[in-house]
């Protein structure tokens, strides 16, 4: 006999645990499958331990700045592995905290992996489940090249498992997963050398933003190769060297690391016997309400391809449980105006369109606003960075349709105003409101 539930979740990473709690809190029966430690990609090797590895990061520069201020800071070393298990020892209680939240809720949780053998009908392990609503949450995995020797490199899941901090290392890719790790290791010491497909890193990114990143990084000492398309990599005694399209030899390094993008884990989901559509990258085709084209089946997160962060997976989680078992008709996520932080060095704040997509949608209508300056905190450091903000603007009445920035405190500035831009604000409501002084936000409320 089946096992029989109001709602299977496939996944219990940041969007399928939010799923499945709000709607067991609405009173759902609930099974949530799950083989690997609760919390997916952003607890066990995503957004938290890469926080912790910035933050051990930024301390490392804040001793490197410490003597413009008048401290005479010897460092001694910095022992990784000791990091390493305090962070790891910190996921396992946020994995046991995912743990107790469930069971309050009753959610059954199998610590199975999920495959369809129908629409209502999921078999995990030995069990056989069925519900009316189904959801699949099985996020990401990162992507490795088909190439010669490909399999010489690690991912950002290995760089999570790192027993050592490499002396030097070789980073493919320029989205944020590879600016951020570059940025973690060159602060603790390690040689890095950034090998980027194109010209520049973060290439959909507002390019101020990008050009600002970049002279940030050849000032910290990293080594920016553009143009470098990955052909292969080899062994050259207990190195690794990479060589390009181009016939250039980079290296020896001691360790490579992919970071060229994500796939969607579909592969052993059985998608096809439950007749669920598919894009032809494999991300499950949604609709604005989470549906997929089979009635019941749902798909919320990384999986589907649109923006790949936790907040967005969990809030999407949360609107469709509160849509289909908490009597919220229409309750949906608005996937516009969505902030992300990139936790490089500096920091990075981000919030709808870059100038050129503004510029391709309005014209001339578009006015922009930047400001660029050195933040007070380096008033009296050696080492310098440098800040850059620009506001795009759309109108005679100037609403704000974009907000970016890069520099000290970057990440905590950019929320509230990501809430301003959510409600309409305008330059002149910027204007309107009164600058919090000595801060780098206050330039956001001066600009001229
Ligand atoms: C290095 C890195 C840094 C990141 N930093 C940030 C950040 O700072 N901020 C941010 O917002 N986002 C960040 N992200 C992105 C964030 O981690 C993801 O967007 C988020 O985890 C997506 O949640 P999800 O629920 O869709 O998938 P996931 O969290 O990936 O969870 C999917 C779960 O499904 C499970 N699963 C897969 N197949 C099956 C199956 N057949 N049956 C049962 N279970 C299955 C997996 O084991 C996994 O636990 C980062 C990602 C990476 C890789």
């Amino acid at each position: 006999m089946p096992a029989h539930f109001d709602l299977i979740v496939i996944g219990g990473g940041s969007g399928g645990l939010a799923c499945a709690q709000r709607a067991a809190d609405h009173g759902a029966r609930v099974a949530l499958l799950e083989p690997r430690p609760l919390g997916g990609t952003c607890v066990n090797a995503g957004c938290v331990p890469k926080k912790v590895m910035y933050y051990a990061a930024s301390l490392a520069e804040g001793l490197r700045d410490a003597a413009g201020y008048g401290f005479d800071v010897s460092v001694n070393g910095h022992d990784w592995s000791a990091l390493r298990q305090a962070r790891d020892a910190y996921i396992r209680r946020l994995n046991g905290i995912y743990a107790g939240n469930l069971e309050r809720r009753k959610v059954v949780h199998l610590r199975e992996a999920g495959r369809f053998a129908g629409p209502d009908t999921v078999v995990a392990g030995g069990e056989v489940l069925t519900a009316p609503h189904i959801v699949v949450a099985t996020g990401g995995r990162p992507m490795v090249p088909d190439l010669p020797g490909a399999g010489l490199g690690i991912t950002s899941d290995g760089f999570f498992g790192l027993e050592r901090r490499p002396d030097s290392v070789a980073i493919v890719g320029s989205g944020y997963v590879a600016v951020e790790l570059a940025g973690v290791l060159a602060a603790l010491g390690t040689r890095v050398t950034l090998a980027i497909r194109h010209d520049r890193v973060l290439r959909s990114f507002e390019p101020m933003l990008s050009a600002a990143l970049m002279h940030e990084m050849r000032q910290d000492g990293l080594e920016l190769v553009d143009h470098a398309v990955p052909a292969g990599v080899r062994e050259s005694g207990r190195h690794l060297e990479l060589s390009t399209a181009d016939g250039r030899t980079l290296g020896p390094f001691d360790c490579l690391m992919w970071a060229v993008g994500r796939g969607p884990a579909v592969e052993d989901l059985g998608l096809d016997r439950a007749g669920v559509a598919c894009y032809d990258d494999g991300y499950v085709i949604t609709d604005e309400f989470q549906r997929t084209n089979v009635e019941g089946i749902h798909a919320i997160g990384d999986v589907t391809g649109r923006e790949a962060l936790t907040p967005v997976a969990i809030a999407a989680g949360r609107r469709l449980a509160d849509r289909v078992f908490g009597g919220m008709a229409g309750r949906r996520l608005d996937y516009s105006l969505i902030p992300t932080v990139i936790f490089s060095h500096p920091p990075i704040g981000t919030v709808g369109l870059t100038e050129p997509e503004a510029r391709d949608l309005h014209g001339d209508a578009v006015k922009c606003y930047t400001a660029g300056f050195t933040p007070m905190y380096h008033a009296l450091t050696a080492h310098k960075r440098r800040a850059e903000m620009k506001l795009v603007t759309v109108g005679p009445e100037e609403r704000i349709v974009g907000l970016h920035v890069i520099g000290a405190g970057a990440d905590e500035m950019l929320q509230g105003f990501a809430v301003a831009l959510k409600m309409g604000a305008t330059k002149r409501d910027f204007d309107d409101t009164v600058a919090i002084h000595p801060t780098s936000a206050e330039e956001f409320v001066t600009m001229r």
